[in-house]
């Protein structure tokens, strides 16, 4: 009996996967035109899909798969145009900007980045990311890439091969093994050209130039950088690999689009460019990626205000996210201060480029040059698949239209690459990535938080069911959520009946009204702050020591959780 149970379900899912599939009735929200199509019928197929029609003119044949999409829309999965997967998002993941190795050694987040790949990729796919393009990485990812191509949960990845740098590359980076280097520096030409060779052999999608200027004088800088990064074009070009390029400065933009540059992953960010700059863009079909929230992400944490956006706390990877919120009450109070400082300092200086990359992007945009939606994310303070969110309402605090940033977030991601005709749209030939959304994305981007499901591949997901948290991340975003004094979410961990226990038998609270009146000042106290000072885990029973801040108190103490079915069912406080 078990045997035939499993044969109905092998060949229910084969069917669903190799037969028709028919999206009906949708609101199709199509790029390309920039137009809503009511009531559609999308028909997809071993991933494909075949036809797109206004339902009338489709007739469903008999036993057809259908999914009704009556009253709902319909738009291509999204694309991230610019991550890492090198970097984590937390707070140990650049010791180039911050050393806390004695904290944490970069081995150790080394490995944490390899072994958290699957887990970093669900989240895209939950937030509706079907496609991912990581700028720069190193052999040993591009190597795990590969591994997750026939991996239904994951988006398709596109990595670019170690960055290529003009002239400088931190030492953290330069003393590591070749599988983990993400970066080599060369100073002409032939270097670039005999640095590209080593990276064929590791099957790049693309290729990236770190296209750094140190001298004062930019554009003397810029142009004697520039043999390196002519001949890397013309080689990778030659063996028919498109290049983006690292340009924030105008002039290493404009020299790079005059040499060929395919993509120009970041803004521009030292003037307000100028009309010629626009056309010239335009004129060679380059595609620009604005990266608006990076640099805040570094600078924020470092002053000690980064704040945890919503979908921070649901997507984000709670394990980093909680090392973002912890450095301010790190034991080491000189670092803290140092950056504190450094953070005021910046925020004096860097206002102008701030404004300048708004401006900018507002201009290119405006003007007819193809964006590409991009986080950077991986860097401090830009946790994977969740910050993308806040680059597209930063793109709308620039003026763009949400028409504008749904076009640059799907077909601007795909053209980055010239992927057009692979994914980007939906239209017939091209990969099933879509996303069925419960609200109208156009009259409000947050329309694309109401995802009801993924379809990736031709393969569908309840965006709920890719994250499979443990109990200690689930622990984790408890933690995340007292420190950003959110208590209705602080609650949602907990289970209906919870009990809190002081050690060992008297009760506290038990269930979640009780629970909201003893935890009452998570909401109250502007200082409160908990972080983990040591943390084992025993199946489902996670024991902290924790150190913290309340009220003006300095507090420590012991918390033994029990987890059960996803929520938190008992809590043992221990003095
Ligand atoms: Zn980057």
């Amino acid at each position: 009996m078990k045997k035939f149970i499993l044969y109905i379900l092998v060949l229910a899912s084969y069917l669903t996967t190799h037969s028709q599939t028919y999206i009906t009735h949708a609101s199709l929200v199509d790029p390309v035109t920039q137009k809503t199509l009511p009531d559609q019928t999308i028909v997809y197929k071993d991933g494909k899909i075949l036809q797109v029609a206004a339902s009338a003119k489709i007739k469903l044949p008999k036993g057809a798969t259908v999914i009704d999409a009556t009253g709902k829309w319909v738009m291509p999965g999204m694309v991230d145009a610019h991550v890492h997967f090198f970097q984590t998002g937390g707070i140990y993941t650049r010791p180039d900007g911050i050393d806390l190795r004695k904290y944490k050694p970069y081995e150790q987040e080394i490995a944490w980045y390899k072994q958290h790949m699957e887990q970093q990729l669900r989240r895209y796919t939950a937030a509706g990311i079907t496609t991912v393009i990581d700028d720069g990485t190193t052999p040993a990812l591009l190597q795990q890439r590969d591994t997750f191509a026939t991996k239904d949960y994951a988006p398709r990845i596109y990595m670019a091969g170690p960055l290529i740098s003009t002239e400088y590359v931190p030492p953290v980076f330069d003393s590591l093994p070749v599988p983990d280097k993400p970066i080599y520096a060369v100073s002409s030409g032939e270097q670039a050209v005999q640095k590209l060779t080593t990276e064929y052999p590791y099957h790049p999608d693309f290729i990236k130039i770190w296209y750094i200027v140190l001298n004062p004088n930019v554009k003397d800088g810029a142009e004697k950088n520039l043999p390196s990064v002519k001949a890397t074009i013309a080689e990778a070009h030659a063996h028919g690999y498109k290049i983006a390029v690292h340009a924030t400065e105008r002039i290493t933009a404009q020299l790079a689009v005059e040499a060929g540059a395919d993509f120009l992953v970041h803004n521009v960010e030292d003037e307000v460019v100028d009309d010629a700059f626009v056309k010239l863009l335009k004129s060679h079909g380059t595609v620009l990626c604005p990266t608006l929230v990076v640099m805040d992400g570094y600078f924020d944490t470092f002053g000690g205000h980064f704040v945890a956006t919503p979908e921070d706390m649901t997507l984000g990877d709670p394990e980093q996210l909680g090392s973002l919120l912890d450095f301010t009450h790190m034991q080491d109070s000189a670092i803290v201060k140092r950056y504190l400082t450094i953070s005021r300092l910046r925020a004096k200086r860097t206002a102008q480029q701030d404004s300048n990359r708004l401006v900018n992007l507002k201009k290119l945009a405006d003007g007819g040059v193809i964006i590409a939606t991009g986080t950077d994310a991986g860097n401090i303070g830009t946790l994977h698949a969740s910050s993308f969110f806040k680059e597209m309402r930063t793109m709308q605090q620039a003026g763009l239209s949400n028409w504008q940033i749904i076009t640059a977030s799907t077909l601007g991601g795909a053209k980055a690459l010239g992927k057009e005709t692979v994914f980007g749209s939906i239209r017939p030939g091209l990969s099933a990535d879509m996303l069925i959304l419960n609200a109208d994305p156009v009259a409000d981007l947050a329309g694309l938080q109401k995802l009801e499901t993924v379809i990736q591949r031709g393969v569908l997901f309840h965006p709920d069911s890719l994250l499979h948290l443990t109990p200690v991340e689930i622990i984790q975003q408890q933690d995340n959520a007292y420190n950003a004094h959110d208590l209705e979410r602080f609650l949602s961990y907990y289970s209906d009946t919870a009990s809190v226990y002081a050690f060992p038998d008297k009760l506290l609270a038990r269930g979640k009204d009780n629970l909201r009146k003893f935890y009452g000042f998570v909401s109250q106290l502007p200082d409160l702050h908990v972080a983990i000072r040591d943390r084992t885990v025993l199946k489902n029973r996670i024991i902290d020591h924790e150190a913290g801040l309340a009220g003006g108190q300095k507090f420590e103490g012991t918390a033994i959780y029990e987890v059960e079915g996803g929520k938190i069912i008992r809590l043992y406080l221990v003095e």
